[in-house]
């Protein structure tokens, strides 16, 4: 059995023997349920191999963890541990892209459930999105607002008691399988961001339709969907009206660097897989590892996978702790473990050579998969606008040196 984590980096504090149990567990079930992707047609039919993996880990309990926000009461926000979520996004991306892909977009749309729901609205939702016996799927962005969430336009008039929804969402993971989607719509309560409100849809509403399953180079389920005259009643708002981009852009926040853990799983696969080839090849009168600049290739991805390490680990942990900035460190860690881990796929394929761009090769479908990471849940481009926002001027100011010295 593969261990798809560094023990070094688990033996330090931000870990406590709980996550150490934990890595474990991940290493066992992975290792235990591989068939669930590694069937031939895995990749052929994503809708199907989701679904499965999606029941497979609410069966065993992997999204027990919603289940907390049944027992708080309604006005509690419910934070379940990140270092945990962060692990198992690491394992799973380690073993496969759909297995974390059906993990994490459960767990990030269930989210704002377990933060803002009613108590009735609990009851009604979590146990069936935690037993994996209902999807759930998170509906923000639209085809004119990715990164410009001020530009939503999907609006949500009031209708006698409840409101009615017209217009598209666009780029929908599990678009297409979901059972129940959180859809952020205009409402306006005020301008661009102020006037938006979250809902809770069904996916049988009428008036929703899935518009377009979307192909992509890595093969999910995603979509965009259409509403048209889709009528809901009052009690289907989450949170407060006008409180729409609040529930999104917590749970962006939280989740981005469990989308930075995802990455460290998919580098050091391929890291793993460099190391073997490297050490197998045989070329001129020895390996290829014997080569010295494939040794420094090897040192680099070494480094680049420690660093995006524990910057995963430092945000989960800062966010576990309660700590006020853990958002900046959140979007630090998806920004440098994602781009860390594009370059990391890039020189294992480069070791590989020819072969390392077989289509259906590990390294062929690392290259593909990787790629989405350094978009989704806010681009590179993104992080580094708030990354800078968050930097301490006055610290500037304190530093700079002054014209006389
Ligand atoms: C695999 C995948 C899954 C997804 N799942 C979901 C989902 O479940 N739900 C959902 O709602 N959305 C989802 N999305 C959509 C995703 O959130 C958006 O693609 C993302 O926010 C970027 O928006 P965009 O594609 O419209 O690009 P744009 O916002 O048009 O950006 C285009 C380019 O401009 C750059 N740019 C934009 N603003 C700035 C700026 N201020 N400064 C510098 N550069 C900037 C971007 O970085 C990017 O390079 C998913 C996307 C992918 C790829």
């Amino acid at each position: 059995m593969t261990f798809p984590f560094d023990e070094e980096i688990l033996s330090l504090p931000f870990y406590e023997e709980r996550h150490r149990t934990l890595a474990g567990e991940i290493a066992a079930w992975t290792a235990a349920h591989s068939g669930l992707w590694t069937d031939a047609e895995a990749e052929d039919e994503p809708e199907k191999t989701e679904l499965s993996i999606i029941r497979a880990l609410g069966e065993d309990g992997w999204f027990a963890f919603l289940n907390e926000g049944l027992n708080e009461s309604p006005d509690k926000s419910v934070t379940p541990d990140f270092r945990s979520l962060c692990l198992r996004r690491e394992g799973l991306a380690y073993a496969d892209d759909l297995a974390d892909y059906a993990f994490s977009i459960q767990a990030l749309a269930a989210m704002p459930i377990l933060r803002h729901a009613s108590a009735e609205q609990r009851v009604r939702y979590l146990p069936g999105l935690a037993g994996g016996s209902q999807v759930a799927a998170f509906a923000l962005s639209e085809e004119q607002a990715g990164s410009d969430v001020a530009a939503l336009q999907l609006r949500a008039e009031r209708a006698g008691d409840g409101y009615v929804l017209n217009g598209s969402k666009a780029w929908v993971a599990n678009g297409g399988i979901a059972d129940l989607y959180t859809v952020i719509a205009r409402t306006g309560e005020g301008p661009g961001a102020l006037g938006l409100t979250a809902f809770l849809v069904p996916a049988t509403t009428p008036g929703l339709q899935v518009h377009d399953r979307i192909q992509t180079i890595a093969p999910r389920a995603f979509a965009h969907l259409t509403f048209e005259e889709c009528r809901l009643p009052a009690d289907s708002v989450l949170g407060r009206p006008g409180h729409g981009f609040v529930v999104a852009v917590e749970v962006l926040d939280r989740f981005r660097m469990t989308v930075g853990a995802a990455a460290l799983g998919f580098a050091r696969r391929a890291m793993d897989a460099a190391l073997g080839r490297a050490a197998q090849r045989p070329i001129y009168d020895g390996r290829l590892i014997d080569l010295p600049t494939v040794r420094a290739t090897l040192a680099d991805m070494e480094v680049q996978l420690n660093a995006a390490a524990l910057l995963v680990a430092r945000a989960a942990w800062e966010l576990d702790e309660g700590r006020r900035r853990f958002a900046r460190h959140s979007s630090i860690a998806k920004l440098y473990a994602t781009e860390a881990a594009q370059d990391i796929v890039d020189a294992a394929v480069q070791i590989h050579g020819a072969a390392g761009l077989v289509a259906d090769s590990p390294t062929g479908r690392l290259y593909r998969q990787i790629r989405s990471l350094r978009i989704y849940e806010g681009t590179s481009e993104i992080q580094r606008t708030v990354i800078a926002q968050s930097l301490d001027l006055t610290r500037a100011d304190r530093r700079a040196p002054s014209a006389s010295s």
